[in-house]
């Protein structure tokens, strides 16, 4: 690892300035689950860290007077997984946060840290392969190992968001409060935060250098949500699919549906076909049955991810069938 200079942050203010101070080689840290890793690889050499933790309140997770949940942008998975509030209204979070990785890295892993972290690629994360997202001339999974890769907007960059948490975010319509370079805190769609593999290979997240994600924010209507995944081992590793459901009901009739799926492309990608087979519906199980057959409407596997396709039905079937049983969110 480089040397560094470390910065304890006391406000959201400090940190943006001790990031701008800092210039190109400055970056935000909560608990460095993925930063440090990633300097401990050679993928980055920092010359300043902003630590964010030392924020106070920077980890809370508050209803507001409008009845909307605010999660603080250092929230840990495990505060999350753990938090009624959220367990009562927004369960395909709560499932979310309490599978994802294992129990150690869940005390530690934060919302925005999660949310910000790198690609998992693994030709991304050896310094043996100048791929196109690190600058070079050539993606490496298209003609080699690509089991984990995308099945949409892969023929550039085939890797894929690393976020679970971002699924059932998108799924549940929530918002990021980003902290802009101007000091003005503005709220965006979370869906709006990620950045397709063919729009900008060098980043994944809408975010500038001195910008800084202080919260997520619940306030859209209440959903029956449903969230679950299939990983080769369930103790810890990383999904080869993951997916979130939600759905609104008026008058016994799908008013509202999003299907998102995780593991598939550099966003978190919604379902839309499969959304649309539902909407003005009973749910019925002949829906169902036609919303898992368009789920992976428009996938392009490579060579090596045609099993994510048959995987990812059958998971999307599952939680159908679990969100349209939930009675209440
Ligand atoms: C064995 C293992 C299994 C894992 N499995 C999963 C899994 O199944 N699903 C999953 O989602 N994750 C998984 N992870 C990844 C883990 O969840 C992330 O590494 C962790 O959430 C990162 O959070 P952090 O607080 O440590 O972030 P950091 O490492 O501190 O930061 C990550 C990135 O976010 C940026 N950042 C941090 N805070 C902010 C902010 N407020 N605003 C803007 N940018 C910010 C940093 O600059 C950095 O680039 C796994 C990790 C391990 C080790
Ligand atoms: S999938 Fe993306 S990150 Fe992985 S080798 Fe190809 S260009 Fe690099």
């Amino acid at each position: 690892v480089n040397a560094f200079e470390y910065v304890r942050a006391t406000s959201w203010e400090e940190a943006q300035r001790a990031l701008a101070e800092g210039g190109p080689g400055a970056l935000a840290k909560a608990s460095g689950i993925d930063l440090i890793d990633r300097m401990k690889e050679g993928l980055d050499a920092p010359g300043r860290l902003v630590s964010t933790l030392s924020i106070p309140g920077s980890d809370a997770i508050e209803v507001g007077k409008s009845g909307a949940v605010v999660v603080g942008a250092n929230a840990t998975l495990t505060a999350m997984a753990e938090a009624a509030e959220l367990a009562r209204r927004f369960p395909a979070l709560v499932e979310a946060a309490g599978t994802a990785a294992n129990p150690n890295v869940r005390n530690g892993a934060t919302l925005a840290g999660n949310l910000c972290q790198r690609p998992r690629c693994h030709y991304y994360r050896s310094l043996l392969h100048p791929c196109l997202r690190k600058g070079g001339g050539t993606c490496y999974a298209q003609a080699g190992e690509n089991a984990t890769h995308a099945l949409f907007d892969n023929r550039g960059c085939a890797a894929v968001t690393a976020s679970s948490m971002a699924i059932p975010l998108v799924a549940l319509g929530a918002k990021a409060r980003v902290r802009g370079a101007d000091g003005v805190s503005r709220e965006l769609p979370l869906a709006d935060l990620f950045v397709p593999a063919s729009e900008d290979l060098r980043r994944e997240v809408r975010l500038g250098p001195t910008e800084l994600i202080e919260a997520v924010v619940l306030d859209g209507p209440e959903l029956r949500s449903a969230y679950g995944k299939v990983r080769p081992r369930e103790s810890f590793d990383w999904p080869i699919v993951e997916a979130a459901v939600a759905v609104r009901s008026e008058g016994g009739r799908v008013a509202d549906a999003r299907i998102v799926l995780g593991a598939v492309a550099m966003v978190p990608w919604r379902a839309k076909d499969a959304e649309a087979a539902l909407v003005g519906t009973s749910g019925d199980a002949d829906t169902r049955a036609l919303a898992v057959a368009r789920a992976l409407a428009g996938a392009e596997p490579l060579s090596g991810n045609g099993h994510k396709v048959d995987i990812a039905r059958a998971l999307v079937g599952r939680l159908l069938t679990r969100v349209f049983d939930r009675r209440s969110p």
